[in-house]
């Protein structure tokens, strides 16, 4: 028997081979020629999957909440006014950030599973002037993918930055920073980029850069400001050596190379490739019967599926039996609703035969839970789906 499971959670996800070998490749020096050039090539390729030609990287050791804090450490001085788009928990976890660096936070709220209107964000950017606008893209305690580019382009007319949460999004979503008037995008390896985690990655457009240099008072986090790491990441893009902090040598050579695949399949390709992925695993929990987190269907993010349990079958004894066939989910995160729904990531590389096989273990537990339905009906409207 195989030692392992399919890891279908949003995060971390299963890793390609040619990533993981460059993880347990021998550790270079942080000056050596061949890391300044694989580097170098990395933040090259961060500019081209964020979108943003202009665009300033920035990879930290660290996880996506890091990249969060960057954000808010670099961009927010005590007293600023903040509009946070508070799609769920990862939302409120900005909001609380931000406002540990002194801003003064509004929020637009939504119901769980909802996301606000347009014209409620549009109302709140006209009551109040806000410096930054923060935006969730896929809040992966719900599956609700917020509506950027409606979003940003309300927040531009504002005069507001934009600040984007793509950890559960890019590189799997549609998200066009220089298109869609995104001022910075973050995210963590261990989602769709397809890095083990470890590193908090973060584009800055100029309009960023200047509010940064700006500042009347100092960055209130001494790791993350960008004071230490601009001429870093600056020296590394010219291929310079440079030193703030010890750089996570092997992961920065593994995130070269899966930007690298991201590159050679192709944003489009690879967007297309995740609604795909979405749409089948969507139709199998429908034709199981089961409700799903988001309140509409166009409100559903493509890079993991939310599914209400059906009345009578414990999230508990549900995951263990999945597991026992041979699939990791995750349970429910959202503090109001953590019992009622489980989480299917589906991003970076996996496959349609990866959601075929999560639906049948998904069977086999909700048949072992005592659910009434017909088998194979999940297996065969995904199946459908994909042709
Ligand atoms: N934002 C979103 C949307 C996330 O999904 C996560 C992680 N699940 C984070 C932020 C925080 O990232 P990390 O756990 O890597 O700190």
């Amino acid at each position: 028997m195989k030692n392992r499971s399919l890891l279908m959670i949003p995060g971390p996800i299963e890793f390609d081979p040619a990533v993981l070998s460059a993880l347990g490749a021998p550790t270079t020096s942080h000056l050596a020629p061949e890391f300044i050039e694989a580097f170098g090539q990395a933040l090259d390729r961060m500019r081209e999957i964020f979108l943003c030609e202009q665009g300033q990287p920035f990879v930290l050791a660290g996880s996506g909440t890091l990249a969060m804090d960057c954000a808010g450490a670099n961009l927010v001085e005590p007293g600023d006014k903040v509009l946070v788009i508070n799609t769920a928990y990862f939302s409120q976890r900005l909001a609380a950030l931000l406002e540990r660096y002194g801003a003064d936070v509004t929020q637009v709220n939504a119901p769980v599973g909802g996301r606000p209107a347009l014209e409620e964000v549009d109302a709140a950017l006209q009551r109040e002037a806000y410096k930054l606008v923060t935006i969730t893209h896929v809040d992966t305690s719900t599956a609700v993918m917020a509506d950027v580019p409606g979003i940003a382009a309300l927040a531009r007319q504002a005069g507001a930055l934009v600040i984007v949460d793509g950890v559960c999004s890019m590189a799997g979503e549609d998200l066009r920073m220089d298109e869609w008037g995104i001022d910075v995008a973050l995210t963590a390896s261990q989602k769709a980029i397809g890095v083990p985690p470890g590193l908090a990655l973060l584009v800055a457009g100029p309009r960023a850069i200047e509010a940064f240099q700006r500042r009347k008072s100092p960055v209130l986090n001494y790791y993350a400001d960008w004071t230490h790491w601009l001429p870093v990441m600056q020296a590394y893009a010219d291929r310079r050596p440079s030193y703030f902090g010890t750089p996570s040598v092997n992961l920065i050579f593994a995130l070269n190379v899966s930007l690298g695949q991201i590159l050679a399949e192709g944003l489009k390709r690879r967007f297309t490739r995740h609604q795909l992925l979405s749409v089948m695993c969507q139709a199998g929990i429908a034709a199981l019967g089961l409700g799903q987190v988001p309140l509409q269907a166009e409100f559903a993010a493509h890079t993991l599926t939310a599914p209400r349990y059906p009345a009578g079958v414990d999230g508990g004894a549900f995951l263990t039996r999945v597991a026992l066939a041979g699939v990791v989910l995750a349970g429910g995160l959202h503090p109001a609703i953590k019992a009622e729904y489980f989480r299917i990531g589906h991003m970076g590389a996996h496959t349609p035969g990866d959601v075929l096989a999560t639906i049948g273990a998904v069977e086999m537990a909700l048949a072992g839970c005592g659910y009434g339905f017909e088998s194979g009906a999940g297996v065969g409207a995904a199946q459908a789906a994909l042709i």
